[in-house]
């Protein structure tokens, strides 16, 4: 053991939540130390939530303009088909995920951060011992240790990646070429954002979801023009259907698929996408040493993300759903600045989630029918982007996209906004905000939104839901 750091906070992982966590403790004048087994920005920035988001741009952009080619729109035409480099995509992908995780690594330097490139193992709950790239150890002891330890992929045991045949999400997002055919099983986010952008660059997609519907987080209102999108494009949705082993003999992979319907089938593919959600990466670093609680697979805390063992706090996809970014960010802040003497509590309203899909969808709180099951009397309003000025000059009025908000009928207090369409991802910050400020229906529509913004039309559906919209006729009520 080459030699031992005591430290007032111990981050492991440098993904969205570890970051954060360090770097807010760094300000707050703590001695902190953060420990990185693979690359500074974690599944976030380096196989996860940016480079699947800068594919999925490409892909669009490769896709508008094979339509370009195909038939003029807006007065455009391309004379010629654009090319697809696989290679030229990837490295442009690598340059923003470089660019970022060495950008993590100046914010922690500034905040006087000490980071560590290794491994850490716990031999209880204050220390652990890392196992650095350059094959020496050091010991850690720390008053405080914040683990964001992170997920991995799902495996199907009858379906194991090997990187070849069968993929995970990270090798998807490092492919050289371009599969001509792919199978993907499970049509959640994960699956229907990477699906959607191999479709856009050409690939034949099949998706093989054992639920009876694409996007099952999502109400069948918001997936339906992603539903109607993949149809256009003639990707094959087989729903309650299992995929239930691979054959790899032959070279080309043959997936097995079963399902009620149409009984045993086989669909031979280049590629086999498995997308089946992530789990908590709970093994191979000691927790068992810790005397920390787990609650239904993940690591329990409570609404100060401490978990069962004075100390020790936990934040991030190791702590249970939604497993999503901004969430593990949030809670990593938190953790620093309780740390600190700070008080504080993670108790969102609601956490805002996007599908990065065509068109995007967008949800915030309660649809209308879980506020219902909740026995909740609400009101709401809809607006559909074919009748914002804004969406139409985008070309963004196609597919049948909306704006959707939910309000506690008696007192107005918005549950819910939701929207599907093109860029409706911008909008999930005011949808945030205004559930977090326990906005009513009055606050919205009394706020001036911007002319010619796609964020008139959340305004416009809060006006439905009061029974007076301006630019749609009034529905009966
Ligand atoms: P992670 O980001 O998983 O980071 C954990 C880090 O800890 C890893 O870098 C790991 O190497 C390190 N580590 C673990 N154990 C040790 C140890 N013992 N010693 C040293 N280091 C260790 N979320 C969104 O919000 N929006 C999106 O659009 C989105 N898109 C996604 C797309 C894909 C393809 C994937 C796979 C995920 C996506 N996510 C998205 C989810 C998001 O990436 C995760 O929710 C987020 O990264 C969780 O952050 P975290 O800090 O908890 O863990």
């Amino acid at each position: 053991m080459s030699n031992t750091i005591n430290c007032d906070v111990l981050v492991v992982g440098g993904g969205p939540g570890g970051y954060p966590a360090a770097i807010r403790a760094g300000q707050l004048g703590l001695k902190t130390v953060i420990v990185e087994g693979d690359r500074l920005g974690g599944t976030c920035l380096i196989r996860g939530c940016i480079p699947s988001k800068a594919v999925i741009h490409a892909a669009s952009r490769f896709d508008d303009m094979a339509a370009l080619h195909q038939s003029s729109s807006m007065g455009l035409t391309l004379k010629s088909a654009p090319a697809l480099d696989m290679g030229g995509l990837r490295s442009w992908k690598d340059g923003i995920v470089d660019q970022l995780s060495t950008g993590v690594g100046g914010l922690l330097k500034a905040a006087k951060v000490q980071v560590i490139d290794g491994w850490a193992t716990f031999t209880n709950a204050k220390t652990a011992v890392i196992a650095k790239s350059d094959g020496s150890e050091t010991k850690i002891t720390a008053q405080n240790v914040i683990l964001a330890n992170g997920s991995s992929e799902t495996e199907i045991p009858a379906l194991p990646f090997d990187g070849e045949h069968v993929l995970s999400s990270t090798h998807v997002l490092d492919l050289d070429d371009l599969p001509k055919t792919v199978a993907i099983v499970g049509a959640g986010y994960i699956g229907v954002e990477l699906g959607s952008a191999l479709t856009k660059l050409g690939s034949k997609v099949t998706f093989v979801e054992a639920g009876p519907q694409i996007l099952p987080s999502y109400d069948s209102e918001l997936v339906k023009p992603v539903s109607q999108w993949l149809k256009k494009k003639g990707v094959e949705v087989k729903l309650n259907t299992k995929a239930t082993g691979v054959d790899t003999s032959k070279g080309k992979p043959v997936l097995s698929v079963s399902s009620e319907d149409a009984g045993e089938e086989t669909l031979s593919v280049n590629k086999i996408i498995v997308a089946v959600g992530r789990r908590p990466r709970l093994e191979g670093w000691g927790l068992e040493t810790m005397g920390v609680d787990l609650a239904n697979g993940f690591i329990a805390i409570d609404n100060q993300c401490r978990t069962s063992m004075s100390g020790v706090f936990a934040i991030g996809d190791i702590t249970g759903e939604p497993m999503l970014a901004h969430r593990a960010t949030t809670q990593g802040e938190i953790a620093a600045e309780i740390i600190s003497g700070q008080k504080r509590v993670f108790d969102p309203t609601a956490i805002a989630a996007v599908c990065f899909t065509e068109p995007e969808i967008v949800g915030v709180g309660l649809s209308p029918n879980e506020a219902h099951q909740a026995g909740i009397d609400v009101i709401t309003g809809r607006f559909p982007f074919a009748a914002s000025g804004r969406a139409l000059a985008m070309d963004a009025g196609q597919p049948k996209g909306f704006v959707r908000v939910t309000a506690r009928k008696d007192d107005h207090v918005i549950i819910g906004m939701h929207a599907v369409g093109h860029h409706v991802a911008e909008l999930s910050g005011e949808f945030a905000l205004a559930l977090e400020m326990g906005a009513v229906l009055e606050d919205v529509s009394q706020t001036i939104h911007v002319h010619p913004t796609l964020s008139e039309s959340t305004a416009e559906s809060v006006l439905s839901a009061l029974g007076h919209p301006i630019h749609i006729a009034a529905a009966k009520r």
